[in-house]
Parts: structure tokens; sequence; C-alpha cells
């Protein structure tokens, strides 16, 4: 599932293309993820792109907001005259043209630019989802927060998450380490692929009791967990069931996995073969003799 790192190249790639455009006109396909009434937004001006946890904001001029969460497999990918030139979508399983058979809402947008207008058809939004869980809605911006999924977001790494309190958290948990830190309402952004790997890089076995991290520990999984966020942020993301930026290419962290996905591969410090465990139902992929 997109983590912290995907969601907000996202974000980023949103913020350069779609802020400053106007929406004209919305297509929904899928009713079931969307919820709301186009016509509160059509006519309004994208003015901002902000990021919760996993969770993403359009920010409307005319007090209303598009919330999105792209779950397991959504996409959100922008087509205009200033990417005419990008290439077809990566991915194959859910790639090609656009829209397409998992394209379930459009966004067509205003390009105000006459310049860009002359050499294309317009700007577009598209949302696609290959397995259908995510969700779109359109709410008044001081509606957001109440949201049951932007309420209950635990405080984020780089944000509003320090070690004090991230300290704090750990050691009032009983639950597995790992299933503790991808807990999005104890923290969010942190998923599978992010806490396997700050788990191998603090050297800790991914199984072990919150409450039992000692505040060394404690303290080399918080920089272990932003130190391979942020790798994922400069590699534009991991790229493994569906993820694309917004111009429908590839993230690279998939390049960097330190356990994730890597069961009976060496591993890279010790060159033990890595283990494959279900974890809180997740798949978990750590080296028995360097996390202790
Ligand atoms: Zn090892």
């Amino acid at each position: 599932m997109p983590e912290l790192p995907e969601v907000e190249t996202i974000r980023l790639g949103l913020q350069k293309y779609v802020v400053g455009k106007s929406i004209e006109d919305v297509q929904v396909r899928l009713p079931k993820m969307f919820t709301g009434n186009p016509k509160d937004i059509i006519g309004a001006k994208i003015i901002d792109v902000r990021r919760f946890g996993k969770g993403l904001v359009i920010v409307l001029d005319n007090n209303y907001s598009i919330a999105i969460h792209i779950k397991l497999t959504g996409q959100l990918i922008y087509r205009g005259p200033e990417v005419s030139k990008v290439s077809k979508v990566s991915k194959g399983k859910i790639g090609g043209e656009l829209p397409n058979k998992w394209t379930h809402v459009l966004f067509k947008l205003k390009i105000k630019n006459e310049k860009l207008k002359i050499n294309g058809e317009g700007a577009y939004l598209y949302y696609n989802d290959l397995r259908q869980f995510g969700w779109i809605k359109i709410v008044k911006i001081d509606e957001v927060q109440k949201l049951p999924f932007f309420k209950e977001l635990g405080p984020e790494p780089f944000k509003d998450l320090d070690f004090e309190k991230f300290k704090t958290i750990v050691s009032k948990s009983n639950l597995a380490i790992k299933v503790l830190i991808m807990d999005q309402k104890k923290m969010s952004g942190v998923g599978n692929i992010y806490a396997n790997d700050a788990l191998f890089e603090a050297k800790i076995d991914p199984r072990r009791s919150a409450k039992q991290i000692t505040p060394e520990e404690a303290k080399r999984l918080f920089d272990s967990i932003l130190k391979v966020l942020k790798k994922g942020l400069d590699s534009g993301g991991a790229s493994e069931i569906s993820f694309v930026n917004v111009l429908g290419q590839d993230g690279g962290y998939q390049k960097h996995f330190l356990v994730y996905g890597r069961e009976g591969e060496r591993c890279k410090r010790c060159s033990s073969e890595i283990k494959k465990i279900k974890l809180g139902g997740r798949g978990t992929y750590f080296c028995p003799k360097c996390q202790i």
C-alpha cells in the first residue's frame, strides 16, 4: 500500500500540475468511490494540495475540498499540454491509454494559459483504481478534519512526531513493535514496506513487544524510520503493485528494499537468509540473525 513517500510524491506532482487550474467538469464512473456533489466544485480553482498521513486534500477557492485516499491501488494521473511528451502509464496492469477501464473518476481542468491551450485538448486528472478500495469525498474545507480517516490520524514523522512523542507511544504499547509503528491511529505514514526496512535498519526483531524496546533502541528505530522514509521520498516512492506518480511513472525505492520482499535472499548486513512470517496479518521480512 502506498505510504508516506508515495503519497507525498503524488502530492508534489499535484502541487506542480493542478494548482492554479479550475475544475471544468467531473465525471464519476463508479459512484461507490465518490461522495458529495460534483456541482459544489465545478468552476472552483485549485489553490493547494495537502497531505495528512496517507490521505490527500485538494483545496479549492470556494471553501470546498476534495479529500482522497488511494488505499492499495489508487492512482492520480495528470494529462495536459505541459506533459504532452510524457509517454504511457508505466505499469502494464493498469497503464496504457487514459481513461481506461480502471479510471473511475475524471476531473476536467481548465487551462488558463492560452499558449499551452493551442497544443492540447485540455487537461485531465484521472483517478484509477484496480482494487477499488480508494475513495474521493467532496467536503467543506473545515470539515475535512472531521472525516473518520483524518480525525483518527496519529502524529506524523517529519511533522508532529518527535522522538519524545515516539518514545512515549512505544513505551505504552503491548503490540508487536512492527504492528505498532504501522498503526495509523498511533502514528501516521508508515506502512508495511517502510516498517520492515526501518526495523532492519534499527536491528530490531519486528515481533518484539513495543514495551520491551529500550530507549536506545527506540532512538535507533525513530532515526531509522526517518531514514527509510527519506530514502523512499528521494526515490520517488516504491512501485510495487500499482503506484505511479502523477505523470504515470514508476518510483525507484523498490530497487533499494533492505528486507521487504526479499524472502530467501541474503541479508545485506550479515549474509544470513531473510525470513518471511505473518505478523498482524501482514507479510513481515527480517534477518533472524542481526535483528534481535
Ligand atoms: Zn543479517
